[in-house]
């Protein structure tokens, strides 16, 4: 069902309602709280999974909006929770693939690995969800 306005955290615009309120369908915010303003962003590390044709970069980054954009890619493939610990480990596990920097081939060994990462939610979703989670605290 579409909200009475886009969720304030992640701009979706479909909503669920429960317990008598509206929620965002996709972080689960609830429609008419707002964040404290005295309070600074959460800080969110992610490890990221970009594809560009057959090779996957894996980085980290805790403004993943921002960095995203300054990667050429084709596709934006898994978020995973972490920061530089998690994505040196990842490194380090396809350190076989590696193809130079950042950059791993695509082999199945890797794919499964991102595929097991997003059961089935989209990255930007599981991003939402992640920064509504650490709102709430
Ligand atoms: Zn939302």
């Amino acid at each position: 069902m579409p909200l009475p306005q886009p969720c304030l955290l992640c701009g979706a615009r479909d909503g669920i309602r429960r317990d008598g309120r509206w929620h965002c369908a996709v972080c689960d915010w609830r429609v008419g709280d707002a964040p404290d303003p005295d309070l600074p962003p959460p800080r969110i590390d992610v490890v990221y999974y970009l594809r560009w044709r057959e090779r996957i970069k894996i980085g980290t980054s805790r403004q993943p909006r921002q960095r995203l954009t300054a990667i050429l890619h084709e596709e934006l493939l898994a978020f995973e929770r972490g920061d530089r610990t998690l994505e040196q480990q990842r490194h380090r596990e396809f350190a076989d693939l590696r193809e130079g920097g950042e950059w791993f081939r695509a082999d199945a060994r890797l794919t499964a690995h991102i595929a097991g990462l997003s059961g089935g939610i989209r990255p930007w979703d599981a991003y939402a969800r992640w920064v509504a989670d650490a709102y709430r605290g």
